[in-house]
């Protein structure tokens, strides 16, 4: 593959968690799947045959942004009001979505991924955690399978979240009986995934993390194993964490969740939780000594109406801080993006009534890149530097919805917000997303084909 050139760049974000990882007026150089170097009028130089050359002036670019946590399939319950959270009760709202969820083919599966990570790519989004934790047994076995071909077909670097429920609804669960594995099932899927699909090595395009869904619908025996799996491979872990924390945890193991997961292992560098609103300040000292991590999703926060993250406190003690979307059952787009933003304004909006100061705006940038990178393990992403891959995207910021923006590149995504697709998205040296389309795919029959698998269903 040959390299590509971006010349004339405003600016390069290289690190949004520093408060001068930002270069002025430099050129950006590719070679294969890397970034081969930054700096100024790299042009000058011999540049090897082949290489593209792109007019990149007025352009800020960023490293591509890093989701850690997602359920693709939900794409295809969007924008319905009979799911409204705002009027129903969490049982009522379950009673409602599972009965969906446990319709969806492995074609359903294949394409709601699809459209996710569209929508993805299209915001800036590069690597992709999806948390999949809902398998009808109608559906087979092979939908994470299916979910690498959705990633390979866009380009996606895609860590795919083998998700399990295992406790039935007569246990105290509230997973209906038709989308229950056993943990014996769980776990040989989990162990078959990592050995045909997971790559560790330097610029790996596809890694498996094990991914209960949640402490409340899984026996002990399902995370215990998980632990163990995980240490053995050498992958990571998730699950939810801190969602409405349930009663049932304290009543059937007589503590609460996160004491739950430290006694089992499921804990640290290697782990992270998605959520954690309503943690103790003792309990965000507890994932901080153990090095565990947090998915923040700032969406659902709004949708469900729920206790506002203390992003602010997490920070000041050192937890591990990614962001992610979330699901569309309680965030309706899959724009990474736009989570910037509703991150940083959903933190000022509450900042008079916390004990430590907001986080800068350009830090809520860093959450979604070296933040995202660091909870998967990955250190090849995340930042721009040369050796590192060259997943990024840009932003042309001659428009008048930029004009007066300039003087803080870093701090644009959370502070002004960017509510338009980029201008160009690259992972792994190739463009996947320019000028408002997929080179080689073509979008419009990829949006008709999914369509298409929603129609076959009766929802
Ligand atoms: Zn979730």
């Amino acid at each position: 593959m040959a390299g590509t050139l971006f010349k004339g760049c405003a600016a390069v974000v290289t690190d949004p968690s520093l408060p001068h990882g930002v270069m002025r007026d430099v050129d950006l150089l590719t070679d294969g799947p890397a970034i081969h170097a930054i700096g100024p009028d790299l042009s000058a130089t011999l540049l090897p045959a082949g290489t593209d050359v792109i007019d990149a002036r007025g352009w800020f670019l960023y490293p591509g942004l890093v989701n850690t946590h997602h359920h693709f399939f939900q794409t295809f319950v969007r924008n319905r009001a009979d799911l409204d959270w705002t009027k129903l009760s969490v049982i009522e709202w379950l009673d409602l979505i599972y009965p969906i969820f446990s319709r969806l083919t492995e074609d359903c599966f294949y394409h709601s991924s699809l459209t996710a990570m569209a929508e993805l790519i299209k915001h800036g989004c590069t690597t992709a955690f999806d948390h999949q934790y809902n398998f009808p047994r109608a559906a087979g076995k092979r939908i994470v399978d299916r979910q690498f071909q959705a990633a390979e077909r866009l380009g996606m670097r895609f860590h795919a979240g083998r998700g399990g429920n295992t406790l039935p609804k007569s246990e105290g669960s509230t997973i209906p009986d038709a989308m229950l594995e056993t943990t014996d099932e769980f776990i040989a899927d989990c162990a078959r995934l990592i050995d045909s699909y997971h790559d560790a090595a330097p610029f790996s395009m596809r890694q498996v993390v094990v991914s209960p869904c949640q402490p409340v619908n899984c026996y002990r025996e399902t995370f215990e194993q998980s632990v163990a799996l995980a240490r053995d491979k050498g992958v990571f872990l998730h699950t939810h964490v801190g969602e409405g924390e349930s009663p049932f945890i304290a009543a059937r193991h007589g503590m609460r969740t996160v004491d739950y997961l430290e006694e089992i292992g499921f804990v640290g560098p290697d782990t992270f939780y998605a959520h954690c609103w309503e943690l103790t300040d003792a309990e965000l000292r507890q994932l901080a000594a153990s090095g565990t991590g947090v998915s923040h999703c700032p969406e659902p926060v709004y949708l469900v109406g729920a206790e506002v993250t203390d992003i602010p406190a997490m920070a000041a003690h050192g937890v591990r801080l990614g962001l992610g979307c979330d699901g569309s059952a309680s965030n309706d787009n899959s724009n990474l993006m736009h989570c910037i933003h509703s991150a940083y304004m959903l933190q000022c909006l509450v900042a008079a009534r916390r004990s430590h100061p907001v986080p800068e705006p350009r830090d809520f940038l860093a959450y979604a890149t070296t933040g995202g990178a660091d909870l998967l393990g990955r250190r090849d992403i995340g930042r721009l530097a040369p050796g590192l891959a060259a997943d990024l995207f840009a932003i042309d910021t001659r428009r008048m919805d930029y004009v007066g923006t300039r003087h803080d590149p870093a701090s644009l995504l959370a502070k002004v917000g960017v509510g338009m697709p980029t201008d160009l998205t690259m992972i792994n040296g190739r463009i996947v997303w320019a000028k408002g389309e997929f080179p080689g795919l073509d979008e419009a029959e990829m949006a008709a084909e999914a369509e298409a698998a929603l129609a076959t269903l009766d929802l």
